[in-house]
């Protein structure tokens, strides 16, 4: 077993806190499987939620903005107080009772300070890695940005400690008292899968995008 993160009072679910993990290699793995994740901040006193993409580096999660979006420039004043999570799905759970209906799942979810990252390097290394999240090949298979696209964009860093795991598998659980019921209960899988690749013009299809699937970047 690989180590784990902090448990805090913040980071423990009330409600079945026993499906929660704080196991470093699982929450990486839920992480760099995700296509996308939704970062939660608050914007004049109100929530908000937004879906981007993210890669994993380490310890740290970085996230994509334009420059110019609310959360990019509210961390240019300061670190912006976030909540990020990634959630995928891999069943529904369909009980004999409406109330034990679920959804088999992994999600993680990340709370800490989501810091503007500045220094050039560490950006440029960020931007290559958010490629290679997109697709294991794809930073030395595409142009690197020139100086006005590196400058449109942004990059947050939200560190790890604080983040969890929770996760549910398994079949349908009824109660006793229904088993007798004539209604059907079990899991319908729920598996992701590629399509064909469509390209632009008639290049050839790179190898590293033969058979496109997702997996950890370790
Ligand atoms: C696809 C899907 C469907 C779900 N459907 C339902 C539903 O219909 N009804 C329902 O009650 N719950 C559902 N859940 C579970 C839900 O996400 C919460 O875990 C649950 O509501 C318990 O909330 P809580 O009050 O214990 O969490 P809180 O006490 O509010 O959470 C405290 C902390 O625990 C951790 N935590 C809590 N939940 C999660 C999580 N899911 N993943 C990672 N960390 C977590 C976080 O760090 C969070 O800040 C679903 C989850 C998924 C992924």
């Amino acid at each position: 077993m690989s180590s784990e993160y902090a448990r805090t009072e913040r980071t423990t679910p009330s409600r079945l806190p026993e499906r929660a993990t704080y196991e470093q290699n699982a929450i990486h793995a839920v992480l760099d499987e995700a296509l996308l994740c939704h970062v939660a901040y608050v914007a004049d006193g109100l929530p908000r939620m937004i879906p981007t993409l993210h890669v994993r580096q380490g310890h740290d999660l970085y996230l994509h903005g334009s420059t110019g979006s609310t959360l990019m420039l509210a961390a240019r004043e300061a670190a912006v107080p976030a909540c990020v999570s990634v959630t995928l799905v891999d069943g529904i759970v369909m009980a004999k009772s409406w109330f034990n209906h679920s959804m088999n799942y992994r999600s993680v979810i990340v709370h800490g300070e989501a810091v503007l990252v500045t220094d050039a390097d560490e950006k440029h290394a960020a931007m290559a890695a958010l490629m290679e999240q997109i697709a294991r090949g794809r930073a030395e298979g595409s142009r690197y940005s020139n100086k006005r696209e590196f400058a449109a964009t942004a990059i947050l860093r939200v560190p790890l400690a604080q983040s969890s795991l929770k996760q549910r598998s398994g079949q349908a659980k009824d109660d006793e008292e229904d088993l007798g019921l004539p209604h059907w209960s079990g899991v319908i899988p729920i598996t992701t899968t590629f399509g064909e690749p469509i390209g632009v013009d008639e290049i050839e299809l790179p190898d590293y995008l033969q058979n496109y699937a997702r997996g950890s970047l370790d």
